[in-house]
């Protein structure tokens, strides 16, 4: 049969009731939480688009291997199933598993990177650039200039620029290696093209720079290539996601977002003495090097859960499916939203839906409350907040992008909760000249976004 729909390769076996609120439950929500949407509590929510990190829901075979998990504190049995997937699957030899993402960043940071050093990526991500910055680099961006243009339908917005690497690679700054994010998460889930991926790799090995890879998205990365590169609409997902890892040395994994579980994450690499390296500032900061930060049955779900996201393509061409359904029923309404639609969820244009608020005005964030306070739907900002201040002068870094993000956890939600989240978008879309802009009352001073608060202007 011709396939016609995205529709989910599952069914449900088990519910999780969620609350639906009162607009003046919401309203007293909201305020307490200080108008940031991480600061809600999640009872207070009815559809969780804050993030798609650790959300996603486990299989039957997921939650049967969590029961199989070996205790042992030294060479479990579940490091080594994990050892085995992670090569099976990316093709990398060595495994460092780690807490979660951020714990392989530390790590791979510290062994690589001496004060002074540049390390360029395609875009920032939060705490890549903040493990960098922590090592004593600065991070440099080498990203097509289309990724910060939100209404460019550029197919492969997170591709590296090469003149701007090769400009960088001909400077004076030493240069350890380039950080290369599959499907740009702050570009709005936008993907790396394969040929731009094979290029990067050539002309960073000619002058000895290792290429890194965040795969934390590599997977939905895959899908789009399967869809938009010529030459690969007939190679399945395991084989792109193979080939997109054989122009790397190594890659660092948050688990929470493609392998389908609610924690872990990995540091992979190809040399072994590299991986010494690591191994021994492994044991002081995460754990064993056969247990990381993970506990056995974690380390099980998540040998089960790698396997899982590229046995069929089925499963990620529902994940992008329901993104793209949602993105899709926003933009009829004329909101205007990062295009292409994404991977992993829908990025609203809050500068060009609020264009009565300056940017000090912190538009997403307000846009993201008043979503919020419309429907009980909790997206996030990514915008001016979440790119911090500029440690050189402390001025805010202006990013380009001010998007409100609606993160879609995998194999959570049905298609009838994407219909009342489009319905809240376009309900405070048609009200937008009343949301007021924001202030600060209180600024962390690192990774601010997680934890400031603020009140209305
Ligand atoms: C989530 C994420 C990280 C950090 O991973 P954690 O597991 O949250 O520590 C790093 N890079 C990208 C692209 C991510 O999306």
């Amino acid at each position: 049969m011709e396939r016609r729909s995205w529709a989910e390769p599952y069914k449900i076996k088990m519910v999780e009731p969620i609350r639906i609120t009162t607009r003046a439950e919401r309203e007293a929500a909201i305020t307490e939480a200080g108008f940031n949407t991480f600061l809600l509590k999640s009872e207070d929510v009815y559809i969780d688009l804050l993030t798609d990190s650790g959300t996603s829901a486990m299989s039957d075979a997921q939650w049967g291997a969590l029961m199989m998990g070996d205790e042992s504190y030294a060479g479990s049995r579940s490091f080594y199933h994990l050892v085995d997937a992670v090569r099976d699957v990316y093709g990398y030899e060595e495994l460092i598993p780690t807490h979660q993402g951020r714990g392989a960043e530390h790590i791979l940071s510290q062994i690589l990177i001496k004060p002074g050093d540049v390390i360029p990526g395609n875009m920032y991500f939060t705490t890549t650039r903040f493990h960098q910055e922590y090592a004593g680099g600065t991070f440099a961006d080498v990203i097509i200039e289309e990724a910060h243009l939100p209404a460019s339908t550029h197919p492969f917005k997170g591709n590296v620029d090469l003149e701007k690497l090769r400009a960088l690679i001909d400077g004076p700054d030493r240069i350890p290696y380039l950080s290369l994010e599959t499907n740009v998460n702050m570009a709005g889930g936008q993907p790396v093209s394969m040929q731009n991926l094979r290029e990067t790799y050539e002309l960073c090995r000619t002058h000895g720079i290792l290429v890194m890879l965040d795969a934390t998205r590599a997977v939905e990365n895959a899908y789009f290539i399967q869809q938009r590169e010529a030459g690969y609409e007939t190679t399945s997902i395991a084989e792109i996601l193979r080939e997109i890892c054989s122009y790397s040395d190594g890659a660092t994994v948050s688990s929470k977002k493609d392998n389908l579980v609610n924690i872990g994450g990995f540091l992979a690499l190809r040399d072994p003495d590299l991986a010494r390296k690591a191994r021994a500032l492994l044991v002081a900061f995460e754990g064993l090097h056969t247990y990381g930060g993970m506990s056995g049955r974690d380390m099980e779900a998540l040998a089960t859960g790698i396997r899982e996201m590229v046995a069929t393509d089925d499963h990620v061409r529902a994940r992008v499916g329901q993104v793209e359904y949602l993105g899709n029923r926003i933009l009829k309404m004329g909101v205007p939203i990062v295009q292409p639609i994404g991977g992993h969820g829908v990025f609203i244009d809050a500068a060009m839906t609020l264009m009565h608020l300056d940017q000090e005005l912190f538009p997403a964030q307000a846009l993201a409350a008043a979503i919020y306070r419309d429907s009980g739907v909790r997206g996030m900002e990514r915008g001016i907040v979440s790119a911090g201040r500029d440690p050189a002068d402390g001025s805010n870094r202006r990013p380009q992008l001010e998007l409100v993000r609606l993160t879609l956890p995998r194999r959570v939600y049905t298609q009838a909760h994407m219909d009342v989240v489009a319905e809240s978008v376009g309900a405070v879309w048609e009200d937008r000249d009343s949301v007021r802009g924001l202030r600060f009352t209180y600024e962390p001073d690192e990774l601010r976004f997680f934890q400031a608060r603020f009140e209305e202007v």
